[in-house]
């Protein structure tokens, strides 16, 4: 039996969908600056999502926004566009800046082998659809005119905080209370007007404006999934002010429930603290490239935790994970020329513990510890191919030739990596030390642009 945990019950819960394809939708970037990796934890959750509802013989029809208009520097509807910030910032217009930075974020899920939803939708091409929903929700009598734009008018959704505490609560409100137009202090916009001097604004029936940035979620999803919804998936910082926005919006306009489960991943965080880019303490792929690590050592370290708890992440705890991915690789191929076979039961059993793991709300750690079992096995063929079966939900590359270091012994990767450590601490000595020794055992330490990589001489 599939379960996820559903935030809206706060409990898990079995996992049926109410037609043929799941209905998924995720929240997507905004595309103003470089995407971190942080960020890139929600698109890994939504990846073990797709990957795992696949392995269960599901079909998806999924969906995704790209916020290329409306995001607020303040989610609550303070502040400026995010869009226009970048734009003044790189001198550029708001259109060239979403594309740059659509096309790193691209590049980066790629590099991830992220499965991407079917459909990637950007705001700004969405507009007429837009106010559309805006036209529905005003009809019945849902939101209401003021001189800055559209309101949607909370109090007339009880069931308005459903995913997270009262409304009273809501700091999204308590801001903005200067706002007197507004019935409630928690009432959020749906369209904005625009000054003439705004760059990014369209026609609307309430003159030139700008969508907020809560109603594009609704309008894709609406778009391309429909009415009912099986899954919403974005990071925890979304789940009390935009997803309760997105309820709000949707509900109303359809008359019913739209969204059954709501997944939140948990953040990842950096020295046990929040990774923001208001701290500037964020890193981002490229980053980790220029450290020597693969996109992939990152998609292994995110196997790591259960989505739902933080995730810390150190280089140190990235440099663990590599080592426990080449080990993993190493192991695997060594299975792949493996003579003894492996009993049919055990074969069940393994299956079994996997996809009981994975189910279980994608306890992703539990999973990889049933392949590191599973790899203590004598050398058998069928283990390379239990693994490979199970990769449709790791989403590794076994590829030999693609694979610099798979023929590396863990020795020479140890030193190599406490080599890469002792640089990082710009201890140069030790460094060249360790070239040295690793040198007389054989192996030579190319330094590339984005790290290292190991030659036998
Ligand atoms: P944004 O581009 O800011 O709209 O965020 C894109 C996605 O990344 C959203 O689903 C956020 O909830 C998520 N997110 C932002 N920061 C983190 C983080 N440190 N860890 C995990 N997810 C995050
Ligand atoms: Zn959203």
């Amino acid at each position: 039996m599939l379960k996820f945990f559903n935030s809206l019950t706060r409990k898990k819960e079995e996992f049926v969908p109410k037609g043929d394809k799941v209905k998924m939708y995720s929240c997507g970037p905004t595309v103003y600056s470089y995407p971190h990796i942080g960020n890139m934890r929600a698109y890994l959750f939504v990846d073990n999502i797709r990957r795992v509802l696949k392995y269960n013989g599901f079909e998806i029809d999924g969906a995704m926004n790209i916020t290329d208009v409306g995001h607020l520097t303040s989610d609550a509807d303070e502040g400026e566009d995010k869009m226009l910030v970048a734009s003044a910032r790189e001198n550029k217009t708001p259109f060239e800046i979403a594309k740059f930075y659509t096309n790193i974020f691209m590049e980066d899920v790629k590099k991830l082998n992220i499965d991407l939803p079917e459909h990637i939708c950007p705001a700004t091409t969405v507009i007429n659809e837009i106010i559309e929903f805006v036209k529905g929700l005003l009809d019945n009598g849902y939101a209401y005119l003021t001189s800055k734009g559209v309101y949607f008018d909370i109090s007339k959704f009880s069931a308005y905080g459903s995913l997270g505490g009262s409304v009273d609560q809501k700091r999204a409100g308590a801001r903005i209370e200067v706002d007197d137009e507004k019935r409630h202090p928690a009432d959020f916009a749906l369209w904005i007007k625009a000054p003439k001097e705004h760059i990014m604004q369209w026609e609307s029936p309430w003159g030139m404006g700008y969508p907020g940035w809560h109603i594009e979620c609704s309008t894709i999803g609406k778009k391309f999934l429909g009415e009912y919804i099986d899954i919403h998936t974005g990071g925890v910082d979304h789940k009390t002010i935009h997803h309760e926005n997105e309820i709000a919006q949707s509900d109303c306009l359809e008359g019913h429930k739209v969204v059954h489960f709501w997944m939140h991943n948990e953040f990842l965080q950096i020295d046990s603290g929040k990774m923001s880019k208001s701290l500037n303490n964020t890193f981002t792929l490229a980053d980790l490239e220029k450290n020597g690590f693969s996109s992939e050592d990152f998609r292994y370290f995110y196997f790591g935790a259960h989505y739902s708890k933080q995730q810390n992440f150190t280089y140190n705890a990235l440099t663990s994970a590599r080592n426990s991915l080449i080990n993993f690789k190493k192991a695997v191929n060594e299975h792949k020329k493996g003579q003894c076979k492996l009993s049919q039961d055990k074969i069940e059993d393994y299956e079994n513990k996997f996809l009981e793991a994975i189910n279980d709300d994608l306890n992703m750690p539990v999973a990889l510890a049933v392949c590191q079992k599973l790899l203590k096995e004598e050398k058998s063929k069928d283990v390379y191919d239990l693994i490979m079966k199970f990769n449709q939900i790791l989403g590794l590359n076994f590829d030999e030739n693609k694979n610099d270091n798979i023929e590396t012994p863990s020795e020479i990767l140890e030193l190599a990596n406490q080599r890469w450590q002792a640089k990082q601490e710009r201890d140069f000595n030790k460094a060249d030390n360790l070239r040295k020794i690793i040198l007389e055992k054989g192996y030579k330490i190319l330094d590339t642009k984005e790290g290292f990589n190991i030659e036998k001489i």
